[in-house]
């Protein structure tokens, strides 16, 4: 251990003495104890926390206790700051087991490999992100599918690109994908980052004249996992190179696997070779889990900390947040941090609404659909163009859709008959028409009924 780093950790000593005088014991196990002193940067403590939804929640609830603790020691005032991808002391034997494989394959990682980004990050996987944690429902279950046969049969699905909304366990994935095979082969270099981190060591990699460096990294692997593609997008430089390396790898067979907010050819200013490119392998949307999987997901995420809460409450938190499995595990934080604050006032449905208040405020106002979403949404399922949607044309494939439009528009938002058929170019009398057959059609056609439910859960996710 350097000084600096022996440092730290006495004045981590001395903080965590003090801090658990100030918050419960349970917040102090769950919180603290999961932070690693790492080292000092002049005045200020570096500490080592699992990912940055970790120090943001910490950062937003202790920032003042933290600073109290680390305040006057032997005169002195300390400031902090996080750094993540440290995986928790806490949890239980298979992570730990995780960690210590992971440890091993980030040790044997060629040199050249960690300076992509900063190196605490970088070729660093959250130990938790496993194959074993994603809980799999009906929603997840392709991409989830792809994601590990890409892991045990690399090169099979390439590439491999997974797109959704956010918080729905795309990274999680990529994650799990970078485990399984560092665990099935260990000698394979499997490359992670984020978009950001690339394009970030691209810039770096220009001012220093690095270039080659910034080349080989991007090819010298087995396997390459990026997260969050469409940053990609108008970034004309970094997309020749991308392109370039995609050429090479793919030409080897190697594995390459992309996660996105969108499809590639929906990415603004994503060059066409490049969407053709992304789309040559299996590109699979994930939605955000159904009610039993988010339920399965906070009972799984309670094994990890003392306080249970009865299933009645699971539920209830479930059924209230159903498009991001982000917020949904910060309600849960945020529940558990608030009644350990009072823990003998009984946990009522009532109360946890009350406390959780501004969570299902937040999810309500995130879920507003417009009609201008269903159109997109409906077209995009059927195949068409929203313009079909608005046209006049009467075939059956393209009247069909308009009407579940419609009925959908009045089903899933507040607009009023009149207000919808302005959206379609259309009278009220049109929209009400497809209110009452949409249902009609249903009853006498599986296929139909099958596609109004999916969209009318998608949308709603
Ligand atoms: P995205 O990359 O799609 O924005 P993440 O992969 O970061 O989302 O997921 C957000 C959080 O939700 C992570 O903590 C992740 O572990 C968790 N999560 C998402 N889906 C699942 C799932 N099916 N089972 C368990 N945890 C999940
Ligand atoms: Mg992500």
């Amino acid at each position: 251990m350097s000084n600096g780093e022996q440092l730290a950790a006495e004045l981590w000593k001395i903080a965590t003495e003090r801090l658990r005088t100030m918050v419960p014991d349970n917040i102090y196990k769950q919180w603290f104890l999961n932070m690693q002193p790492l080292r000092l940067d002049g005045a200020c403590l570096v500490l080592g926390v699992a990912d940055d939804f970790f120090a943001e929640w910490v950062e937003r609830s202790y920032s003042t206790q933290i600073a109290e603790a680390l305040s006057n020691i032997a005169g002195h005032d300390y400031g902090h700051k996080f750094e993540e991808g440290f995986a928790p002391q806490i949890p239980s034997e298979p992570v730990e087991q995780v960690k210590a494989e992971e440890d091993k394959a980030v040790d044997t990682m060629p040199e050249t490999l960690s300076n992509i980004s900063t190196p605490a990050k970088s070729n660093r996987v959250y130990s938790s992100y496993t194959f074993d944690n994603f809980v799999v429902g009906e929603e997840n279950r392709y991409a989830y599918t792809a994601a590990r046969t890409a892991a045990e049969k690399p090169g099979l699905f390439n590439p491999l690109y997974i797109y959704g909304n956010t918080g729905i366990g795309k990274t999680h994935l990529l994650h799990a994908v970078a485990h399984e095979v560092q665990k099935n082969n260990p000698n394979m270099v499997v490359r992670y980052a984020t978009c950001e981190e690339i394009l970030n060591c691209f810039v770096e990699s220009l001012k220093s004249h690095q270039y080659g460096s910034f080349r080989s990294q991007l090819r010298d692997v087995d396997m390459l996992l990026v997260d969050d593609i469409h940053v990609l997008g108008s970034k004309g430089q970094l997309q020749e190179q991308f392109f370039n390396a995609f050429n090479a790898l793919y030409s080897e067979g190697k594995q390459i696997i992309l996660t996105s907010d969108k499809r590639p050819s929906e990415i603004s200013g994503l060059e066409a070779r490049l969407i053709s490119r992304f789309e040559q392998g299996v590109t699979t949307e994930i939605y955000a889990p159904g009610l039993e999987v988010r339920i399965a997901i906070l009972r799984g995420m309670q094994q990890n900390f003392m306080m249970r809460f009865d299933d009645e409450i699971l539920e209830f938190i479930a059924s209230r947040i159903s498009s991001n499995v982000r917020r949904l595990q910060g309600a849960l934080m945020q529940l558990l941090t608030r009644v350990s604050l009072d823990q003998d006032m009984p946990i009522t449905i009532e109360r946890v609404e009350y406390i959780l208040h501004s969570v299902f405020e937040e999810e309500f106002t995130s879920q507003q659909i417009t009609v201008d979403d269903i159109q997109k949404k409906v077209a995009e399922y059927f195949n068409l163009r929203v313009s079909d949607l608005l046209s006049n044309k009467r075939p059956k494939s393209i009247a069909e859709p308009r009407m579940v439009a419609m009925y959908l528009a009045r089903k899933l938002t507040d607009s009023s008959f009149p207000q919808i058929g302005s959206a379609f170019g259309r009278n009220h009398a049109t929209i009400m028409n497809a209110w009452t057959k949409v249902p009609e059609l249903c009853a006498k056609d599986e296929e139909l009924r099958r596609a109004v439910s999916l969209l009318e859960r998608q949308l709603k996710s």
